[in-house]
């Protein structure tokens, strides 16, 4: 019998990492020389490598020695610390910002209430980029919290935002700790729409299927939170970068749906060519 294959209703790139995308191809079009990102542009290899190809170099985020005055610099959807664009922008180099406009608008959260007295509270993974570029808004003494960490202590005032691809559930934990804590504080979901919405259709997709696809690059923070929550809801969950990943035992796992879902980073092609595979079975 022919496998079904249901597609998440919203998956793959979403508005921000598409903008990025969009904007350094056309920023580099207008320019012979190499332009560079700070770090990888998006967590997806192949996107990067081929951006690489085209003279889109990243370099490590914090490593400006290898680059020259009047370099292009492109900052990535995830945004950056205040002090880096500061660096970048007393130095001589071309700025070009692509942090996602629900990324800024963080930044801009954060920087006020820091300055009102608040101690910032972002709920996140502290080594990734995004929570990085966030508390750098606050000089860098947010407390970064997530369900490892849930015992540490709370100041009486605090204003609490999240990484933009935490889950939910996380957040209703931190926030039920906070309303318990602290005297007074300000809370700002800023798990953005995007998130929200993937998180919701990979769901629905993991409850009708016998295997789930997860498609998206292994340092993904929002494809790593999908194939978490698709594994809630089924046994058979893999998660893979690209149709190169598809073994012989996926490819030919027997069942009558296969649901696939992608991380906000991972191209429709790329998923095309792995829905193509499974379709020739
Ligand atoms: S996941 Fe949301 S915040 Fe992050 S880049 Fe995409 S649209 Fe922007």
């Amino acid at each position: 019998m022919k496998r079904k294959i249901i597609l998440a209703e919203n998956s793959g790139y979403c508005f921000g990492v598409k903008r990025a995308v969009d904007e350094t191809i056309k920023i580099k079009s207008e320019s012979s020389e190499n332009i560079y990102t700070l770090g990888p542009l998006i967590h997806n290899n192949n996107v990067v490598n081929d951006l690489k190809k085209q003279g889109v170099i990243a370099i490590n985020n914090e490593n400006f020695s290898d680059l020259n005055k009047g370099d292009v610099v492109v900052i990535r959807s995830h945004g950056v610390k205040e002090s880096t664009i500061n660096y970048l922008n007393d130095n001589g180099f071309i700025v070009k910002d692509n942090t996602c406009p629900y990324v800024t608008n963080i930044h801009e959260k954060v920087k006020k209430y820091y300055s009102l007295g608040y101690k910032i509270l972002i709920i996140g993974n502290k080594d990734h980029p995004e929570v990085i570029g966030i508390n750098g808004w606050c000089n860098d003494e947010a407390i970064i919290i997530n369900l490892d960490n849930l015992d540490v202590e709370l100041p009486k005032k605090v204003c609490v935002v999240s990484q933009t691809t935490e889950k939910k559930s996380t957040w209703n934990k931190v926030l039920a700790k906070v309303s318990d804590e602290c005297k007074e504080f300000i809370a700002f979901n800023t798990i953005c729409l995007a998130t929200d919405t993937r998180q919701k259709s990979a769901r629905d997709i993991a409850k009708k299927a016998d295997m789930v696809l997860v498609i998206g690059g292994k340092s993904s923070s929002n494809t790593t939170k999908l194939y978490e929550i698709c594994k809630e809801e089924c046994s058979n969950v893999y998660h893979i970068e690209n149709k190169d990943d598809l073994t012989e035992d996926i490819i030919n796992f027997n069942c009558e749906t296969i649901g696939i879902t992608a991380g906000a980073s991972t191209p429709d092609y790329i998923i095309k060519e792995v829905i193509s595979i499974l379709e020739r079975k």
